[in-house]
């Protein structure tokens, strides 16, 4: 701790995907800015998320940066969807090529934020009780990078392992003949129970609602094929960039009601083979819209679980009834269904008798006491807002940042937000960043941002503020775009649902992501800068 506050022109928060690319841009511009990173090394999701089955469900050579030709050149991808470590090992690989880490401090938790609106600048404070003082933040927190913990009492007790898969252990952990509880049938936990299925002694899943999964279809992807994706980079960012979703897929518009029952179940049975998220994004736009068309959808999926699961019991349990396919974030599996098939696992029914309390030898449910080695919870993110709500904003006239979130966040183009002048958010609430491909999106919101930056300190302009109206048409956009999605109604963190945390249940739609899709996100911001940043306060 240092009494003098660090100044800097501009503070990042995170070193995570957004953080890297963003620092990169400045660096390169010799705009002095500083990372503050709170973990002890960089990588944001990819250095937290080490659980077993971790991996990209964006096609690797989608998610990774478009905005080297280097980088391009010189990474060579080695799965579709790659792993956690490779992940990894690719950002540090970025973040190292061009030399960025002399940027960033690690253990560098930011607290709290205040704004001085006469000095125009933010007071930035750390958990070791260390100062920074600069013009801009820019807050790259990641949109789920606030892990979620039940609130069972006893949690304390269990005498052996448990966390939440965020924080998966660093120390690798043998599983070996141990009993391992899973909480949660989300994307994290559909990854790793898949994936620990044959290496734990038994592996007890508790389950409160099941969720639509459908299969990942990871490869290997070869030299050759390696250098077909090279040559191709070109048209597959331009691809991303056309494609609602942010993706390669694209949906198909040959419209649902034109087809034939049989035609429309021949391109099930097509994409169910496909990779990735094809199966939702490549598939007849109308699933999102229609009910009748989503019931189909639904029927199909649920009917190939049918297939995949030998016990009937079982598999029905295994099948969502309370929303249907893709209307919560789809996960996707690798071996999920057949590992319901294996003798050491079990699944357990929380909805018929629901957990009671952690003991020190396991967890008690309403019906039994089930004995246990180790204890994961993949229960989830405060999605999109957490990140913001740990750390104490404090605005123009001292407002607070999470009361004004309180019931929902409130942006405009999900990177600024009125009252709070200078601060950009990169995948924030509100941008396209939640609901597509998000590495995409970061870098649209990343390289906006920039040229925000750029111009305004061009023309000498210290302070950048969206007006209220224009976060008022914002916020009335983002709500229509909820309106016209049949998920609206379902409950997920895409709605901001999480049982465990107060304020955010059922019942109550925090509008926290824009579902208008990537192109018409990326052509109103693109407007937004040729026409001079209507709406957005520049002195
Ligand atoms: P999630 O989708 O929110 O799922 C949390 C799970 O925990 C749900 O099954 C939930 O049940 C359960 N749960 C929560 N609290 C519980 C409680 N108190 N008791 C029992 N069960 C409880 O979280 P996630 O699986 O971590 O996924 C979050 C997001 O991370 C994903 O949607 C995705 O965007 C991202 N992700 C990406 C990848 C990737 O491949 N790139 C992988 C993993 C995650 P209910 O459904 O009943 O609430």
């Amino acid at each position: 701790m240092s009494s003098e506050p660090h100044r800097h022109e501009v503070v990042i928060i995170g070193a995570g995907v957004s953080g890297i690319y963003q620092i990169k841009r400045l660096v390169d511009l010799d705009i002095d800015a500083v990372v503050l990173e709170g973990d002890d090394d960089l990588g944001g999701t990819w250095y937290r998320n080490r659980y077993p089955g971790a991996r990209f469900d964006s096609e690797s050579y989608t998610y990774g940066y478009s905005w080297s030709q280097e980088v391009l050149d010189e990474w060579d991808w080695k799965e579709r969807f790659s792993g956690q470590p490779e992940n990894l090992h690719y950002l540090n690989f970025v973040a190292d090529k061009f030399d960025l880490r002399r940027h960033m401090r690690f253990n560098a938790r930011v607290t709290s934020m205040t704004w001085d609106d006469d000095e125009r600048e933010w007071t930035v404070e750390l958990e070791d009780g260390d100062v920074y003082v600069s013009r801009f933040v820019i807050p790259s927190l990641g949109p789920l990078s606030m892990p979620t913990l039940p609130r069972y009492p006893g949690m304390d007790e269990f005498a052996g392992p448990s966390f939440h898969t965020y924080h998966w252990p660093k120390e690798p952990l043998d599983l070996t003949d141990k009993r391992v509880g899973v909480i949660g049938t989300g994307a994290t936990g559909i990854q790793v129970i898949g994936e620990l299925a044959d290496k734990v002694g038994e592996l007890k899943v508790f389950q409160r609602r099941p969720n639509w999964s459908s299969p990942l279809n990871n490869s290997e992807i070869s030299a050759e094929e390696m250098a077909e994706i090279r040559g191709r980079y070109d048209e597959i960012f331009a691809n991303c960039a056309e494609s609602p979703g942010g993706f390669e897929h694209v949906p198909d518009w040959r419209g649902f009601w034109n087809l034939t029952e049989e035609e429309r179940h021949a391109h099930y049975d097509f994409l169910y083979t496909q990779p990735g998220f094809a199966i939702l994004v490549a598939n007849f736009a109308e699933i999102f819209f229609d009910q009748a068309a989503n019931d189909e959808i639904s029927e199909y999926i649920a009917n190939r679980i049918r297939e995949r699961v030998n016990d009937p019991v079982i598999a029905e349990k295994l099948i969502p009834l309370d929303h249907g396919f893709g209307m919560q974030r789809l996960p996707l599996e690798t071996n999920y269904f057949e590992a319901y098939n294996r003798d050491n696992v079990n699944l357990v029914d929380l909805s018929e008798a629901p957990i009671e309390r952690i003991t020190a030898t396991g967890i008690k449910t309403a019906a039994a006491h089930h004995e246990l080695d180790v204890i994961v919870y993949a229960t989830g993110f405060d999605a999109i807002t957490g990140g913001y709500d740990r750390i104490d904003i404090h605005g123009v006239d001292g407002r607070r940042l999470g009361e004004v979130w309180k019931d929902s966040p409130r942006t405009y183009i999900g990177v600024l937000a009125h009252g709070f002048p200078n601060l950009f958010m990169i995948a924030g609430p509100q941008s396209v960043s939640g609901s597509t491909n998000f590495p995409r999106a970061i870098e649209t919101g990343v390289d906006w941002v920039t040229d925000l930056l750029v111009q305004a300190r061009a023309d000498g302009r210290t302070r950048i503020e969206a007006t209220a109206e224009a976060e008022q048409e914002w916020v009335d956009e983002v709500v229509r775009a909820h309106e016209r999605m049949m998920f609206r109604r379902s409950k997920g963190w895409f709605t901001g649902y999480n049982s465990n945390v107060a304020g955010h249940q059922e019942g109550k739609i925090r509008y926290q992501a824009y579902f208008g899709g990537a192109p018409r996100y990326n052509q109103r911001v693109t407007e937004l800068a040729a026409n001079g940043y209507p709406g957005i306060t520049v002195a």
